[in-house]
């Protein structure tokens, strides 16, 4: 097990984002003398255009950066100029994208980075991992280091889209089938075991799994799951590995990613992934399709865009897309007959 390197703050709170600079001096010394670099989208400054103005007026020396796209090429362009003109600190505001641009821009050149998702799409928003485009319709896994700081304004959230915060419920969903395969890969011989992580894992999954909150777009649901999402990427970083929130499931979505053209958020596809892992894992799945029926989560592969061959194709593939990683998937016999009964099985439950 490492040591504990904890973010120095995380704010869950109704209309933060509006206090922003205020809500930073109480947590950062000297914040406003440091030289800081904004990561962010034009979309995001349109929506919010007094936090920019705002911030501009009381830093000493403040640059904005916009993230047009998450490739590996702007991470690095972003970490030159952060490196070269020696920004103190590094500020990420936006989704996914601009979150895992800035968190390797961040650990690239060795600055305290703080996060500001405005979704919580995927638990992608305190976790040690950027996922970046390599080219050639590629995206790449990059180990990085969890923000220093994560803010998350409670009513940001509730107005962006109803399926990302979907696919948030999804991706901690999947630590279910995650952590038995992590546990399962540790029987084998094949990966250490961290009982820490496993606890804060599986403590993410029960604050949605058995959350009483039904309403999604309720403060007290969205704190839940934002807290969900930093244990989940707390878990990934004491473990040093993705496994306690990424296991088979996750290979079936890395697989959609690389070979199929299926356009649904990240968390979606792990959701679905995870009930054809249970189904392999030989476990009861029923609980798991009451979390997602409770929340009106609905991942069937028919509302999905996933057709028979797709769910078949890329459950045959999902291994190769990770080999060196032990999951289920290295014991079961994907038979194209049994993948196929999965596929009806599953198609028939979510209805
Ligand atoms: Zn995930």
């Amino acid at each position: 097990m490492k040591a504990l390197s904890l973010p120095m703050f995380l704010t869950i709170k109704q209309n933060v984002i509006e206090d922003l600079t205020d809500h930073l001096i109480a947590r950062i010394e000297n914040v406003t003398r440091m030289k800081t670099i904004i990561l962010t989208s034009n979309g995001i400054t349109r929506r919010f255009p007094r936090i920019i103005d705002t911030m501009k007026s009381t830093f000493n020396d403040l640059y904005v950066f916009y993230v047009e796209d998450s490739t590996y090429e702007n991470a690095l362009e972003a970490a030159r100029k952060i490196s070269v003109e020696d920004y103190e600190l590094v500020i990420g505001i936006g989704g996914g994208k601009v979150l895992d641009t800035t968190k390797y821009a961040a650990y690239v050149s060795k600055k305290r980075y703080i996060s500001i998702p405005t979704v919580l799409s995927n638990d992608g928003i305190a976790s040690p991992i950027a996922v970046l485009k390599i080219g050639g319709g590629r995206v790449k896994s990059f180990g990085c280091k969890i923000p220093d700081g994560i803010v998350i304004d409670i009513n940001v959230i509730k107005n962006a889209p109803i399926d990302l915060l979907k696919a948030g419920i999804g991706d901690v969903l999947s630590n279910f089938t995650a952590l038995y395969d992590w546990e399962l890969s540790f029987k084998n011989g094949r990966a250490k075991f961290d009982d820490f992580a496993y606890l804060l894992s599986e403590t993410a999954l029960n604050l949605i799994l058995y959350g009483r909150e039904q309403d999604i777009q309720s403060d007290d649901f969205i704190r839940q799951l934002a807290q969900a999402l930093v244990l989940s990427g707390l878990a990934m970083d004491i473990s040093g590995t993705s496994s306690p929130c990424s296991g088979s499931e996750h290979l079936f979505n890395h697989a959609l990613d690389q070979f199929y053209d299926v356009h649904i958020p990240h968390g979606l596809k792990v959701a679905l992934g995870t009930l054809g892992s249970c189904i392999f894992q030989h476990r009861d799945y029923s609980v798991i399709v009451d979390c997602l029926k409770k929340y009106h989560v609905n991942v069937s592969p028919e509302k999905s865009g996933i057709d028979k061959d797709t769910f078949v194709g890329a459950w045959m593939k999902a291994k190769s897309t990770r080999p060196e990683r032990f999951t289920i998937l290295d014991i079961v016999d994907l038979s194209t007959s049994y993948l196929e009964e999965t596929y009806y099985k599953i198609s028939e439950v979510l209805k």
